[in-house]
């Protein structure tokens, strides 16, 4: 069973981890119904595969985006028109993270890789403690 790779939050990454139910077609994750863009509509009239049940597109017929994709694919439309109207959350908030962590230079951390900093920093304060029980 595939989980979904959709990746939110905004300072400590969190992963969906819904059961996925569609490849994208640009990124190759796999993605739950929520996190596709189009939800329902993108996977309609599409058979799961047999074995992993997950559903795929051929480019040819018909391309699923997660909602990170697309909104990467309207960012390059978005440069050409002027057409504001069309763009729904996703959109925003995936490019407003870009930019954000580009003006920024801010890297967002999982959030495995924060529990180990947060274990770390336990570590560091132990040794405090014992260094002040030395000197006193
Ligand atoms: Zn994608
Ligand atoms: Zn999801």
């Amino acid at each position: 069973m595939k989980r979904c790779k959709i990746k939110l939050g905004y300072f400590v990454l969190k992963e969906c981890g819904a059961i996925a139910v569609a490849q994208c077609n640009r990124c190759q994750g796999y993605f739950c119904i929520k996190h596709l863009h189009g939800e329902l509509e993108a996977i309609k009239g599409l058979e799961p595969d047999r074995e992993t049940g997950i559903i795929k597109a051929k480019k040819e017929e018909r391309e699923i985006l997660c909602v990170q994709c697309f909104a990467r694919s309207q960012k390059q439309t978005l440069q050409t028109s002027s057409d504001y109207t069309y763009y729904d959350d996703w959109f925003w908030y995936f490019i407003m993270r870009d930019s954000f962590y580009r003006s920024s230079h801010y890297k967002p951390f999982s959030e495995t890789e924060s529990k180990s900093m947060k274990e770390k920093n336990e570590e560091f304060v132990d040794e405090t403690q014992e260094n002040s029980f030395l000197d006193s």
